[in-house]
């Protein structure tokens, strides 16, 4: 089969990695002529954000899909009017795209989301109390486009823009689940993984598997999950993201339709990886078991501050001797502070163990230029 994928990064080369003990042929769409899956894959350089640009990559394809969810999507449309299967299909991922959308969307499926108010271009009638967090309706990624306004002085700093305006929720974790439906509507759910973050870069830093929760939170979890499978209208593989908050409440925060950071430490840790399963859903297969194997985790080798430049890994000797360790670099080769150039993930048998192996890990490396 000659699949496309929109976008040519890490998680587009890591798909590919895994799916190259199937029989397939993989085209990949990227601005950037050395983007991670430009040397594993026929490579087009190209703007997946142009609408005719998209129409032509997918012509001749038998499926296209996305590792990013910025792309041209009435180009997509388009491509499922000729008869291009897209996975996820155009509509899913109009809606994902922008905040606004994506919130009406969990509010009339009755998916627990924290409560809202739009935006759209002025702030005087803005009836949302504080503290609350903004998020642009559009162009918002790895924490920019975020921001927390929390009394009537941060007003003057409230960016004048479409955007969602939404209850800050009091944090106890940051949780994550990745779900994934193929075409004849079996699904499957890889176990729920937490996410620590870095507050300084506001990318993820450490993501662990599996997450001690009571029957109750579980509970919650699995009536969000099953509500979002049943209304998803589409075949794909996605990553929902949750808040925990201090009273135990689960809230969904947003949800990407693709491949996601948070799923990295499946590659070893479950029965199969993410990787796996978004390939068994871009070809309707049968779906694979994610039971989690052991505790696992996941770092990411991110761009130290203040290194530009032709990158070098100082410490990889060290973490190579180490068991259970596993590296995974996304063949960039030029760094800079906060680019995530690839991620570790430890395997253990507790999870005391496993945080001890993830700090220790995450002391011994750096990257540098
Ligand atoms: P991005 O799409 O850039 O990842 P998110 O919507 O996930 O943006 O927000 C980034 C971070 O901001 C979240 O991981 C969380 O820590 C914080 N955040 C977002 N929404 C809320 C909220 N309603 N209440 C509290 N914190 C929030």
């Amino acid at each position: 089969m000659k699949i496309g994928i929109l976008g040519g990064g890490q998680l587009g080369r890591m798909l590919i990695q895994e799916a190259l003990k199937y029989d397939d042929e993989f085209y990949t769409l990227d601005p950037a002529l050395d983007a991670p899956c430009s040397s594993i894959s026929h490579f087009t350089q190209g703007n997946f954000n142009d609408y005719e640009t998209v129409l032509e990559f997918g012509k001749g394809k038998d499926v296209v899909t996305i590792e990013i969810e910025h792309v041209n999507a009435d180009a997509l449309a388009e491509l499922e009017n000729q008869g291009v299967k897209v996975v996820p299909n155009s509509k899913i991922i109009k809606t994902i795209q922008q905040k606004i959308l994506q919130k009406e969307f969990y509010q009339a499926n009755n998916i627990s989301s924290p409560e809202f108010e739009i935006m759209d271009g002025s702030s005087d009638e803005i009836k949302m109390d504080f503290p609350f967090v903004q998020k642009l309706n559009t162009g918002g990624y790895d924490g920019k486009g975020v921001q927390v306004i929390r009394n009537a002085e941060d007003l003057k700093n409230l960016w004048i823009a479409d955007s969602v305006l939404e209850k800050l929720v009091d944090i106890d974790k940051e949780l994550s689940v990745i779900v994934a439906i193929n075409e004849n509507g079996e699904t499957k759910t890889f176990p729920v993984t937490e996410m620590v973050a870095d507050p300084k870069l506001n990318l993820l830093d450490f993501n662990i598997c599996p997450v001690n929760l009571s029957k109750e939170i579980e509970n919650q979890i699995e009536a969000i999950t099953s509500q979002f499978l049943a209304v998803v209208d589409s075949p794909g593989l996605f990553a929902i993201e949750l808040f925990l908050d201090k009273e135990g409440k689960v809230w969904v925060n947003e949800t990407a339709p693709r491949l996601h950071n948070s799923g990295h430490q499946s590659q070893e840790g479950n029965a199969n990886s993410q990787f796996e399963q978004m390939y068994r859903v871009v070809k309707n297969l049968p779906l694979a078991d994610t039971d989690a194997l052991m505790y696992s985790g996941m770092l990411n080798l991110v761009g130290a501050e203040g290194y530009t430049g032709q990158v070098v890994y100082e410490g990889m000797d060290d973490v190579l001797k180490l068991p259970k360790t596993y590296i995974h670099l996304y063949g960039k080769t030029v760094t800079k502070p906060g680019r995530k150039m690839g991620h570790i993930n430890v395997l253990a048998d507790s999870r005391e163990e496993l945080m001890e192996k993830l700090i220790q890990v995450k002391a011994m490396v750096k990257v540098i230029a």
